[in-house]
């Protein structure tokens, strides 16, 4: 709970100290079979993990970057493409992109949900693309290079609105990959098909990662792929064990990217209760809604549009005054963090890209006026309250509202 009366931005240790006995068990059921890679307990994972999902597949991997990467690669990204983002995302996203061999380009994204704004991608497949009667592909006109895919980020736990960004793929032959590592769980109601759909069963396959801050996290690294289509996943699961199609048979050059026997076991132990924790983060999102409407002028609380369910991954406010509130924050002993202050298109990583300030205003202006409140299933109203009070006294001190 709290630490001299501090208020973490994540608490991990809770959810491990109540299911400690079961993981203990998780980790000896490994030890006694000596099957660290591999076997019954990633298999059961993959079962189980694809169910929650509502896919027919799921492949264990060694983090989300990896399932990200395996992804594009196994759906049929190749060197010299270009593939389409956003620039308000974890880099990961982009050196998955960067590392199947594509370029990454970007799409800003919608200033209320955070996510793709499906119109910019409708503007930059019309005014940037033509299409190659050759290859029947779509080609950047200055790029020069075929725009085979998209990936839109579920970002915070919320999905991003896909259906009229799956409409401007299937128009476009794009391929759609899901960023859903930080969604497990979360639904977008699809008015195409009149029903709610999972994150993670939206594309033609999805990246999920299972770092130990997500909703569903291991106790080291992990990740996997979901996906409906039987050959994608076989190619997933080639590329993360050196391209075997067997033992020692190569078909292609592939990766160390697997999942061990040890997270999957404890990921089983997890999966269980993340309908159950992402309930609570709901809860959570909900009290953090009602303390801060009466500072409404102030702070803008998340937004959910009606045919998002999200799973709150991150709570994320924002504010003008963003780094004068988080000083205040941490002075009064409550935790936040930021995600995140630099769009990836302005990292210096990016520099050669020659992208600059203004290139995607509404990404650059969230990355400056966003600050992440403490968020996890854990949390208790007291705390929630406290964290309310000491933005309240901000906003008094500073007579911004
Ligand atoms: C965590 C995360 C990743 C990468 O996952 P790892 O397991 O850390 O490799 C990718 N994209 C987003 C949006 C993430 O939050």
């Amino acid at each position: 709970m709290t630490q001299n009366g501090k208020i973490p931005f994540v608490d991990l240790v809770i959810p491990h100290r109540e299911l400690q006995e079961e993981l203990v068990a998780a980790f000896r059921a490994a030890l006694d079979t000596a099957g660290f890679i591999g076997g019954p307990a990633v298999e059961g994972f993959e079962r189980e993990f694809a169910a929650f999902c509502d896919t027919k597949h799921c492949v264990g991997v060694s983090s989300g970057t990896d399932a990200l990467r395996f992804a594009l690669i196994a759906a049929g990204v190749k060197a010299g493409h270009v593939v389409l983002t956003v620039p308000l995302t974890f880099i990961a996203t982009t050196e998955a992109i960067s590392q199947a061999g594509a370029l990454p380009d970007f799409i800003d994204i919608d200033p209320r949900t955070y996510t793709m704004d499906p119109e910019k991608l409708r503007q930059y497949l019309e005014t940037h693309c033509v299409l190659d009667p050759k290859t029947g592909q779509y080609v950047h006109r200055v790029l020069g290079r075929p725009v085979t895919a998209v990936v839109p980020v579920h970002l915070y736990g919320q999905s991003a609105d896909m259906d009229p960004i799956l409409a401007l793929a299937e128009r476009y032959k794009l391929m759609v990959i899901e960023d859903a590592c930080q969604a497990h769980g979360a639904e977008y109601f699809s008015k195409k098909e009149n029903r709610w759909r999972k994150a993670g069963s939206m594309g033609q396959a999805a990246a999920f990662s299972f770092y130990p801050g997500k909703n569903l996290g291991a106790c080291g690294e992990g990740g996997s792929v979901t996906t409906n289509d039987e050959g994608l996943a076989r190619k997933v699961s080639m590329l993360r064990d050196h391209g075997q199609s067997k033992k020692y048979y190569h078909d292609i050059e592939g990766y160390n990217g697997r999942l061990d026997a040890i997270q999957a076991g404890i990921l089983r132990v997890k999966l269980k209760h993340v309908s159950l924790w992402n309930e609570q983060r709901r809860i959570c999102a909900r009290r953090y809604n009602e303390l801060l409407a009466p500072m409404k002028g102030l702070i803008g609380i998340p937004y959910e549009p009606s045919w998002s369910k999200p799973v709150y991954h991150l709570y994320v406010i924002r504010i003008a005054y963003r780094e004068e509130l988080q000083e205040h924050l941490t002075h009064a002993g409550i935790g936040t963090g930021i995600h995140y202050p630099i769009p990836v298109h302005l990292q210096k990583a990016y520099a050669s890209r020659n992208w600059n300030r203004g290139d995607f205003p509404v990404s650059e202006e969230a990355a400056d006026q966003i600050l992440s409140l403490a968020m996890y299933p854990s949390l208790q109203s007291h705390q929630q309250s406290r964290v309310a009070e000491a933005i309240a006294e901000f906003a008094q001190i500073h007579s911004v509202i």
